[in-house]
C-alpha cells in the first residue's frame, strides 16, 4: 500500500472523526508538497472532508433527536406501567348479577345474603357487626340487650333516647323492644 493510499484510507475511513481539520489540512499540504498528489486531487480531498463533516454533523443531530425520543418513550412507558400496576379504583361499587350491593354504609360489596356482602355477612353471623339486628333478633345496647324479634334479623338498627326511655329504631322506625 502506498503512502497516498494509506493516508486516503485514514482520512476517509472510520478514523476520520478522530482527525482534526488542522491535521487533515497538514496531511493534504504535505501530500501536495511532496508532489504525491496534484492540487486538483488535494481540492477533491478537501471537498470530500467537508462533505463527510457535514454528513457526520447531520447524523449526530439525528442521533441526538432519536436519543431524545427514546428517552421520552421510555419515560412514557414507565409511567404507563406504574398506572397499570395500580389497583383499579372503581367509581361504582361492585354489584352482583342483579345489581344488589351490601347494605353496610360505604361498603358497596357484592351482595351475598341477608343484605350483606360475604365479609359483612360473616361478621353479622358471628354477632360482631354493630348497627344491625343480630341473628337471634336482639340488639346490644351497652350492658343491656333488646329483643326486637327475629323477623328484624339483619336489619339496620339504632338505639336512642334517654337511659330510662330507650327507643329502638329498625330501618329508622321505632319497634317494640323488651330488655333481655
Ligand atoms: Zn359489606
Amino acid at each position: 500500500m502506498t503512502l497516498r493510499e494509506r493516508l486516503t484510507q485514514v482520512v476517509s475511513g472510520p478514523a476520520r472523526n478522530l482527525v482534526e481539520e488542522r491535521i487533515r489540512t497538514v496531511v493534504v499540504d504535505v501530500l501536495h508538497d511532496q508532489d504525491l498528489v496534484s492540487s486538483g486531487e488535494v481540492e477533491a480531498l478537501r471537498r470530500r472532508f467537508q462533505e463527510l463533516e457535514q454528513r457526520t454533523a447531520t447524523l449526530e443531530q439525528r442521533i441526538a433527536t432519536l436519543e431524545h425520543h427514546a428517552e421520552e418513550t421510555a419515560h412514557a412507558l414507565a409511567e404507563a406501567r406504574s398506572r397499570d400496576a395500580r389497583p383499579a379504583v372503581s367509581s361504582t361499587p361492585a354489584k352482583s348479577a342483579d345489581g344488589a350491593v351490601c347494605q353496610v354504609p360505604g361498603c358497596g360489596g357484592v351482595y351475598r345474603s341477608k343484605g350483606f356482602c360475604s365479609p359483612h355477612y360473616q361478621r353479622w353471623r358471628r354477632g360482631t357487626l354493630p348497627g344491625f339486628v343480630r341473628t337471634d333478633g336482639t340488639v346490644p345496647d351497652g350492658a343491656r340487650r333488646w329483643k326486637v324479634g327475629v323477623e328484624h334479623a339483619g336489619s339496620p338498627v339504632e338505639v336512642t333516647g334517654p337511659e330510662d326511655a330507650r327507643v329502638v329504631l329498625v330501618r329508622g322506625k321505632p319497634v317494640p323492644a323488651r330488655a333481655v
